[in-house]
């Protein structure tokens, strides 16, 4: 064998090992790939059933002020609340006995 064909052979080996080694690095890449993608579809899915879901609920009521009754400082939606002189009362009994 000539030197010629030994170096041509080393040369060809070299490539031969960088190419499996090419391969091996893009069969890993592309699982990688593979599984970013898989992440992203389950994650898509994920939300698609989340907004779902959310289109299931009702539109929440709109939030109603909260007042404490001025004798025994109870808390209840305005609108059940009784009003005296710029005071709310939880009923007629405290409305009576008035603000501590
Ligand atoms: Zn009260």
């Amino acid at each position: 064998m000539t030197g010629f064909a030994v170096t041509l052979r080393r040369a060809v080996n070299r490539l031969n090992v960088r190419r499996s080694e090419f391969f091996r690095l893009s069969k890993i890449i592309l699982l990688v790939v593979a599984a970013f993608g898989l992440y992203l579809l389950i994650k898509g899915i994920g939300r698609k059933a989340a907004s779902a879901r959310k289109d299931d609920v009702p539109a929440a009521k709109p939030v109603e002020s909260m007042v404490a009754c001025a004798h025994c400082d109870v808390n209840l939606p305005e609108s059940e609340a009784l009003a005296d002189n710029g005071r709310f009362f939880c009923g007629e009994a405290h409305k009576r006995l008035g603000g501590r």
